[in-house]
């Protein structure tokens, strides 16, 4: 798949692109933006326009995906590519000074038979610090034929001398609607399942990509469930839920379903495009929940609920949590008052 095919990400592309078209490909970029929306595919993509051996077309240079060097880099044989990353097996992945000094002394060699010695250091915010120091004496001299691709969810974890030897280009999710016709035409799934898978992996296509259908479907269910009005009539019932969800380890889970299904009440109370809803099958029962709830008030629960979700990480509190998310969400749709005693 050429370069350019990658969904979304125009910004980045266009000055990868025109780099690459006046010969202005910089030592060291940073991919940055949130995870799981591609960056790491569009480093490996740009590797193989570097070194591609396919002449190159009328658009400018790119990956044809097809000729022996596009071949050798996605399957990590090329020798001028390298593709450095924490080890997962680890319990706190790290990326170790011995695997920058593997790295610098490969670099060091001219490309064989590439343009550019191409190093992609995914997840580069996992570098220990005495690796990223050996990475920045590498970055501030780098070789002439050298390219780092660093790569990051989260860049101020990266030591700021680092940073600034890179050229940052970030990466946002690309458009929903974009994210669904790339999973109808890769998963083969029909449209309604690829929004939704859209809509729950908030577009990071490679999520999307790799969500289990059957189980999300089932968690939406499971959770819509929960969070119906008659669900939240009993307080036993929810307080049972909470603690059984919790002994499974699944409150995490839960408290990110609850605030899908109420950040799916305010659409529907603004009357946002219901294709933005997740629990679109069920906007009958959201229409009839919201009907008369002033738009405030669920914001104060959104809001609630989100910042429940952050201190529960924090105090692994999650059983709590959960319940007093049930709760307010409880109160917040003011179940009558007559089912309290059940
Ligand atoms: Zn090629």
């Amino acid at each position: 798949m050429p370069f350019r095919d990658l969904i979304g990400h125009e910004r980045p592309k266009s000055i990868l692109r025109a780099a690459m078209l006046h010969d202005r490909v910089a030592h060291a970029y940073l991919f940055y933006g949130e995870d799981g929306i591609g960056k790491r595919l569009a480093a490996v993509r740009f590797a193989q326009a570097i070194n591609c051996d396919t002449d190159y077309d009328p658009d400018g240079p790119d990956a044809c995906g097809t000729c022996r060097s596009c071949h050798q880099i996605e399957a990590r044989t090329h020798p001028d590519f390298l593709l450095i990353e924490p080890d997962q097996e680890q319990t706190n992945p790290q990326i170790k000074i011995e695997q920058i000094r593997e790295l610098e002394s490969q670099i060091i060699y001219r490309p064989l038979i590439g343009r550019r010695k191409v190093c992609i250091i995914d997840e580069a915010d996992r570098l220990t610090l005495g690796a990223a120091n050996a990475l920045l004496k590498t970055l501030e001299e780098p070789p002439a034929h050298s390219l780092f691709l660093l790569v990051t969810s989260r860049p101020f974890a990266l030591p700021a001398t680092v940073r600034s030897r890179c050229q940052g280009l970030r990466f946002a999710a690309p458009a929903r609607t974009q994210v669904e016709a790339a999973l109808i035409l890769k998963r083969e799934i029909p449209p309604d399942d690829a929004r939704f898978l859209a809509v729950v992996t908030e577009a990071r296509i490679g999520h999307a990509l790799q969500t289990d259908l059957g189980a999300a479907r089932a968690q939406q269910e499971e959770f819509s469930s929960l969070a119906s009005a008659r669900s939240l009539e009993s307080v036993t019932t929810l307080l049972t839920a909470a603690e059984t969800l919790a002994r499974a380890d699944r409150a995490t889970e839960a408290l990110e379903w609850i605030a899908r299904w109420v950040r799916d009440l305010v659409l529907v109370r603004i009357g946002a495009d219901p294709d933005s809803l997740l629990n679109l099958d069920q906007l009958s029962m959201l229409k009839e929940t919201v009907r008369n709830m002033p738009l405030d008030g669920l914001l104060d629960l959104l809001e609630d609920i989100e910042a429940l979700q952050r201190s529960a990480t924090r105090n692994l509190n999650l059983q709590m949590a959960l319940e007093t998310a049930l709760l307010r969400l409880r109160d917040a749709l003011s179940v009558p008052a007559q089912a309290h005693s059940t």
